[in-house]
């Protein structure tokens, strides 16, 4: 692994007064950017052109420090965690006998099913550092479109025996920990996969495949979105995509786009595929949330609604959705009563974990 630029960040010292309007939960710069980095549809590797890892000694020191303030929940900021680093946190976190929770992203593990025996133990010394919620970007559950349209070079059954692992590992330490997939549906496909017969009826199905094989606690289905910046968008002959590039100018689709705005009627598509516009594609999107949703998995449940329920005590997957359309509510109402009252919740118990923590000297 290389340290590099990240390693000289400053830690935040926050005064009283700024503590007492903030929420204890702590976003910490374990790496910048993806070690992977070439997944065709993907933004970060365009943000963050390099990859930088931080050293676990100096996040375990920054996090010691936020502990001494008050906050022991902390969110990973890598794009992807890679598990050494992150073991290597974990063993710090232990060695120093700190008490937090945390949240990270982290791609699926190439080959999974061949080092079962490495990742369950290496989630182990994880999850007892930790860990609580982690998040997997599956992409799609059909394998050439995982090859040849994400790029993403992993199979479904790596993604499968990645959260097999993380599952086992929980078990083993007795500690529930809350896994979050995402897939991009629907999406192009290469002229190959079209003449291979590949429809976007089959990926809808192989999709729901992997999600009853991965049971996800929670996931999120994004339609295709281009990016200016990605594969998608400087081949999009390749991926057969057609696009405005003279339109997408002017709309500048950037990293913040969300499914909200697509649906909105005026919003006019600078990019098609398979001879529809984004805003076409929406019924099928949703048809395809509801069906994972129907197996009983919630959706859009990110790191932060987990941690939430997690702090308000909720733990059945019905209370967690009732728990998210609160908060959906709340926004929109403009009453944040609901929301409130949880993030009361959450200084609660982070400051309840933070005087748990027995720094040890080392
Ligand atoms: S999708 Fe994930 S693994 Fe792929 S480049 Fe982006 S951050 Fe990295």
């Amino acid at each position: 692994m290389v340290y590099a630029p990240v390693n000289e960040r400053l830690v935040p010292e926050y005064t009283p007064q700024e503590l007492s309007g903030k929420i204890k939960s702590h976003t910490i710069v374990n790496g910048i950017g993806c070690d992977y980095g070439r997944c065709s549809f993907c933004i970060h590797p365009q943000i963050h052109r390099e990859f930088h890892l931080r050293e676990p000694r100096l996040v375990v020191d920054e996090i010691e420090f936020m502990i001494k303030q008050g906050i022991s929940f902390f969110n990973f900021t890598a794009s992807d965690t890679p598990l050494p680093q992150a073991k290597m946190i974990g063993e710090d976190i232990l060695r120093r006998g700190l008490r937090i929770e945390f949240t990270m992203l982290t791609r699926a593990w190439k080959s999974a099913g061949s080092k079962k025996d490495y990742l369950v133990e290496t989630f182990r010394t994880i999850i007892r550092a930790g860990l609580r919620i982690v998040f997997i970007g599956a992409e799609s559950g059909n394998y050439d479109v995982l090859a040849e349209v994400m790029n993403k070079d992993l199979t479904s059954q790596d993604i499968i025996d990645t959260v097999k692992c993380i599952r086992r590992a929980s078990e083993l330490e007795g500690v529930h920990v809350y896994i979050i997939t995402s897939y991009i549906f629907p999406c192009p496909l290469t002229k190959n996969l079209v003449e291979k017969g590949i429809t976007m009826e089959r990926i809808y199905e192989d999709n729901i495949r992997l999600a009853k094989l991965t049971m996800p606690d929670s996931f999120q289905v994004i339609p295709a979105i281009v990016y200016a910046g990605t594969k998608w968008y400087y081949e999009p002959e390749k991926y057969n995509i057609l696009l405005d590039k003279e339109m997408f100018g002017k709309i500048g689709l950037r990293a913040d786009i969300s499914v909200h705005m697509l649906v909105d009627k005026s919003f006019k598509s600078p990019y098609s595929f398979l001879g529809k516009g984004i805003t076409e594609w929406i019924p099928m999107h949703i048809k395809q949330a509801r069906a994972i949703n129907a197996l009983g998995i919630p959706s859009d449940l990110m790191d932060e609604h987990l941690l939430m329920a997690r702090c308000a005590g909720y733990s059945d997957l019905k209370k967690l959705e009732e728990m998210s359309m609160e908060i959906f509510l709340d926004i929109i109402s403009c009453d944040y009563e609901v929301t409130n009252k949880l993030l009361k919740q959450i200084n609660v118990k982070s400051g309840e974990i933070a005087s748990r923590a027995r720094p040890v000297s080392y």
